[in-house]
């Protein structure tokens, strides 16, 4: 099983301002995951079932992670933000997953219930762009990204 770290548009733009780089640097599409809990967010690319992640290293590692942390933590997307936890029926409990290979800091859950406000209003908005591509014709990566970009700065008022 290959895992990625999942971005929203919203997450693009912080990446993309803050390390310079272009959103085709450090996106990447993977398969859907069979076992993935929001289906909202399964984007059709190539016509295929996708979803837009992280690209990563060797090993499955992300790009973003030095031997120091998280290379662009005040940018960090929303995903890693509530990492290594997540909410389920309004309650903070821990993630299934380990893709992120830092240390965390586990005492104080109290700051991720505030960054999943957040993660949610932006990935409700970005579900709502998934589905509008999603019923349009469709079309690459590159094409997906401009779409949803579009939106994202609207959104932002940019
Ligand atoms: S928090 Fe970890 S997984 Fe997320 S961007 Fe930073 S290094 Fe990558």
């Amino acid at each position: 099983m290959i895992y990625g770290v999942c971005v929203t548009p919203f997450d693009i733009l912080r990446i993309a301002e803050a390390t310079g780089k272009r959103p085709s640097d450090f996106l990447a599409v993977l398969p859907e995951y069979p076992e993935i809990e929001r289906k909202e967010s399964i984007v059709v690319i190539d016509g295929r079932r996708s979803m837009l992640v992280l690209k990563w290293r060797r090993g499955f590692v992300c790009p973003f992670y030095k031997s120091d942390g998280c290379s662009i933590y005040d940018a960090r997307p929303m995903v890693c933000r509530m990492y290594p936890f997540r909410v389920k029926d309004g309650k903070v409990v821990d993630a299934e997953s380990r893709v992120c290979p830092s240390c965390w800091k586990l005492e104080d859950k109290a700051p991720y219930l505030a960054e999943h406000r957040s993660s949610e209003a932006e990935f409700a908005a970005y579900c709502r762009m998934v589905a509008e591509w999603n019923q349009g014709p469709g079309g690459s990566l590159d094409e997906f990204i401009s779409f949803v970009l579009e939106k994202a700065k609207a959104a932002h008022g940019r």
